[in-house]
């Protein structure tokens, strides 16, 4: 199953270009007062949601999907936890060229762990990327993005995937230079999540899918998941033996090499396969 949030937080299935419309599916989250929530709510509630969305989706009138605005398909999430230098062609990029990265930052992650990007930097692609510091280097990074489906802490690698709610195309967003990473790459806009959640039964595994990104139509990043140095039931043990995983945190796993610049007017494309395609622009 495909799902979206598009236009005025309507919640969609797609299926074959079109969305159909379920957002009654959002009705059944049980309504309350102010409450501090530990998690994303529809996230949480979407294995108890599953029959209901689907006999929704089978009665709805279709709408072409270029009509809609695509939100990010996780609406609340608590954490956005990312990998840092986890492609070896990556990390041989950044070490090549250290006018751009500093020593430390080109250090693989099995050294220096995750860091987190702040929730507010959240945006679907119809949304777009609104560069933040015009003086400074904003770099693109695609990433195959893991949302988490059920809570968990300490798990196994083998139990890691049976915590896993979908895939989605993530772009790290990010500004060039010496500053932590986690305030590089938190401005505004700058954690893109799209264009749609894709169940684990339609992506099978996620350590063999091909992944692209185009800026204007060129391509500067194409990559295979393959090659993650941890991949992503490692990198789901690693961060619930620090942090307890709630549903709808994202795990953004990685950049492989072709990181590049972006401007303001440039068209961002990002793909991954068994997941779709996004077109990004940038303000
Ligand atoms: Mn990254």
């Amino acid at each position: 199953m495909r799902l979206c949030f598009y236009n005025d937080d309507r919640l969609g299935v797609v299926r074959e270009g079109q969305i159909f419309d379920v957002s009654s599916a959002l009705d059944r989250i049980p309504a309350r007062r102010y409450v501090a929530l530990r998690a994303d709510e529809f996230i949480a509630a979407l294995p108890s949601l599953r029959e209901h969305i689907l006999r929704e989706a089978s009665l709805a009138q279709p709408i072409p999907i270029d009509e809609v605005s695509l939100l990010a398909p996780v609406a609340n999430p608590r954490k956005l936890i990312a990998a840092p230098v986890n492609y070896l062609d990556h990390q041989a990029e950044a070490q090549a060229d250290p006018a751009t990265f500093t020593a430390a930052q080109t250090k693989r992650i099995n050294e220096i762990g995750l860091f987190l990007k702040a929730p507010s930097a959240l945006v679907g692609c119809a949304e777009g990327i609104t560069v933040g510091k015009v003086d400074r280097r904003t770099d693109h990074e695609i990433e195959l993005a893991v949302v988490i489906g059920s809570q968990c802490r300490n798990v196994t690698a083998g139990e890691a995937l049976d915590h896993v709610a979908g895939y989605a195309i993530g772009l790290d967003i990010t500004v060039r230079g010496p500053e932590e990473r986690s305030m590089r790459k938190s401005l505004d806009s700058y954690a893109v999540l799209g264009p749609y959640l894709v169940t684990p039964d339609e992506v099978g595994d996620p350590g063999s899918l091909d992944l692209q990104l185009e800026v204007n139509g060129q391509i500067r990043q194409k990559a295979n998941t393959r090659d993650l140095v941890i991949n992503v039931p490692d990198l789901i043990a690693l961060a619930s033996s620090w942090y307890t995983l709630e549903p709808g945190d994202v795990i953004y796993t990685g950049t492989p090499a072709g990181v590049g610049p972006i401007e303001p007017g440039d068209i961002i494309t990002a793909s991954i396969e068994k997941i779709g395609a996004m077109e990004i622009h940038i303000s």
